[in-house]
């Protein structure tokens, strides 16, 4: 589903991405996590087009079957890939003053007539849609509050049925319980791992604590300035190769 060859992204003198190549199965839930600044968000940016590889690299990104960029360039038809991409981020950018369900309604726009959408109307068919898809988060009997009566984790599991409404094949969460408590995680996580499962969307996410990427994913990815450290099962990284990745040591040669 997600194909990345030799991806290199500087920013002036700074080398963020050095030659990372990656391939995500259809259907996988990967955790993507490494310290700050070693290049995550860079990563999943990438995937959207929201950044461009460096320019004369041989850098090339498949996404869904369909090169998005190649050498530092956007390919021409992104958009219908990026309609099928759907991003959670940290801080769930819903419309506050909207309700639940017009957010998650929100989600169906691309599928929908340009004058019906700057209207606001929607179908009885796609409110159905949306109530569905706030079931599977778990928030239908909130579906007619505003969002902002919500909680942080609420809203971000809005986000999700958001993209499930979009009818996304993947899912990018960036950091998506970075400002949610324990219990409000656990939840998100859960939602997550419950639509990899049952939909068989696939889903990468970034996650500071590694604690959560063991719980909720099979593997992982993690980044150490730039580079991939490590690709594989999360079962077999130890707490020899944790310290290393997130310890003192880091960034010193072995
Ligand atoms: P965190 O865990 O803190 O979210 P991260 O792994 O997501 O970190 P990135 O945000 O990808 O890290 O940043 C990687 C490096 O690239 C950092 O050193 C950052 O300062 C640098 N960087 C990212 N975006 C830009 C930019 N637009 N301009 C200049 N430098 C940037
Ligand atoms: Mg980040």
């Amino acid at each position: 589903a997600i194909q990345i060859t030799n991806l290199q992204k500087s920013f002036g003198e700074a080398r963020v991405l050095k030659s990372i190549s990656l391939h995500v199965e259809e259907g996988e839930m990967v955790a993507l996590i490494g310290s700050s600044g070693s290049g995550k968000s860079t990563l999943m940016r990438h995937l959207s087009c929201l950044t461009l590889a460096d320019k004369g690299s041989d850098s090339e990104i498949e996404v869904l079957g369909t090169p998005v960029q190649s050498k530092g360039k956007a390919s021409k038809d992104i958009r219908r890939t990026r309609a099928r991409v759907g991003n959670v981020f940290q801080q769930f950018n819903l419309v506050n003053r909207l309700s639940v369900l017009t957010n998650v309604l929100i989600g169906g726009l691309s599928r929908v007539p340009v004058w019906r959408s700057m209207l606001g109307w929607f179908t009885r068919e796609e409110k159905q849609e949306a109530l569905k898809a706030l079931e599977l988060v778990g928030l239908r009997e909130h579906a007619l509050k505003r969002a902002s009566e919500l909680s942080g984790g609420q809203q971000q599991r809005v986000a999700i049925a958001r993209a499930l409404m979009q009818k996304a094949e993947i899912i990018l969460a960036d950091e998506p319980i970075a400002s949610l408590d324990p219990e409000s995680s656990r939840l998100v996580m859960e939602t997550l791992e419950r639509i990899n499962r049952e939909l068989g969307i696939t889903v990468v996410v970034t996650l500071h604590q590694v604690d959560y990427a063991q719980k909720y994913c099979r593997r992982a990815i993690a980044l150490q300035g730039g580079e991939i450290f490590f690709d594989g099962p999360i079962t077999a990284l130890d707490g020899q190769m944790l310290s290393r990745l997130y310890g003192t040591q880091m960034g010193s040669e072995p």
